[in-house]
């Protein structure tokens, strides 16, 4: 896992999503699938957003997509991202399926185009997934180039 230079915050962790914060912790992407109707879904729910079915099954991203949308932002954040400028949000397709809305790290914003090929990377937030003793410290999913 790598130390982020953008803000990170606590992740709300509940009951549907603690296996994805499990998984970025450990520098992965668990995500859940439809038995019923195979929809790898974003984000992590017990229902099935497209056929409501409640069988699910999690499974292990490839931890690779591509630039599905992005935009690189210059001004009008808040202080503590000020120093982060330029900064780029963007949409990334996972390779299963799933669009995440997330940030590009580590790329000159001048080369990002659409479809360029991005693999995953995990920000340490600091903040612990459980209060259990030894709980490992939930990750941030952000992407970079492949290369
Ligand atoms: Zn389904």
């Amino acid at each position: 896992m790598s130390e982020t230079q953008l803000p990170t915050g606590e992740p709300n962790i509940t009951h549907d999503n603690r296996r994805y914060w499990q998984g970025t912790a450990e520098g992965r992407i668990d995500l859940p699938r439809c038995t019923a109707c195979d929809l790898v879904i974003w984000y992590p729910r017990s229902i099935c957003p497209d056929c409501q079915s409640m069988e699910l099954e999690w499974e292990t991203m490839s931890g690779l997509g591509t630039v599905y949308s992005y935009t690189v932002t210059r001004a009008g954040v808040g202080r503590k991202w000020r120093e982060h400028l330029p900064l780029v949000v963007a949409y990334v397709q996972l390779d299963e399926g799933p669009i995440v809305l997330t940030n590009l790290v580590d790329i000159d914003p001048s080369i990002i185009e659409i479809g360029m090929a991005v693999t995953a990377v995990f920000h340490d937030t600091g903040h612990p997934i459980s209060d259990e003793d030894g709980a490992p410290t939930s990750a941030i999913l952000r992407f970079t180039s492949v290369s």
